[in-house]
């Protein structure tokens, strides 16, 4: 069966008082149990940042669930991929950004030869909430000289305004 965006849209699933009480957890996972599900969101993501109408030379996927869909966009548009993880996980010279989350604060990084100076870069991951992991997935791309042409998410939190903590442009394919 083949997909329509809006049935894709779909299969993601809420979960209430997860992982804590007053949360309401956005669920990705049933889409990647469907191959055609995957194919016509890979596709679509694809159009939009071909839309742009810019070059795009790396996908940047933030740890962990960015990493589902980023290299799915990057092997289709013929670009790097580049994991963001959290830090101590990745080997050799990092850059390395630490940045405020709601209790403490967090440490991300790149592998400092994952980008050369002057690449245009889309960033990628499930959910936009407050705007923190991507605000500095985006000061990490641009320590290592490279420029944020797109933010992507599957899901954003509109009520969070979490594009007001980001430079680049913002596109979710679900607002709730
Ligand atoms: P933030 O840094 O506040 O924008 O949070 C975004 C990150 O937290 C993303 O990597 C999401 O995977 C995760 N996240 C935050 N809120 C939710 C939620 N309600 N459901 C699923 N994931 C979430």
């Amino acid at each position: 069966m083949a997909y329509t965006i809006e049935q894709v849209k779909a299969l993601v699933r809420e979960f209430v008082d997860f992982p804590s009480k007053g949360i309401v957890f956005r669920d990705i996972f049933p889409i990647f149990r469907e191959p055609a599900a995957v194919e016509c969101l890979v596709s679509h993501f694809v159009e939009r940042i071909q839309a742009t109408g810019q070059q795009i030379d790396v996908v940047v996927g933030l740890d962990a669930r960015g990493f589902l869909l980023g290299p799915l966009i990057a092997l289709r548009l013929g670009v790097s991929f580049a994991p963001v993880r959290k830090g101590g996980k990745l080997p050799g010279s990092v850059a390395q950004v630490t940045y405020e989350k709601e209790y403490g604060a967090d440490v991300f990084e790149m592998e400092a030869d994952s980008l050369t100076k002057g690449q245009r870069v889309v960033i990628v991951d499930d959910l936009l909430a407050t705007g923190g992991s991507c605000g500095a997935a985006e000061e990490l791309v641009r320590k290592l000289g490279g420029v944020v042409v797109l933010d992507a998410f599957i899901i954003r939190l509109a009520e969070l305004n979490g594009d007001k903590r980001l430079e680049a442009p913002v596109y979710a394919l679900i607002d709730c």
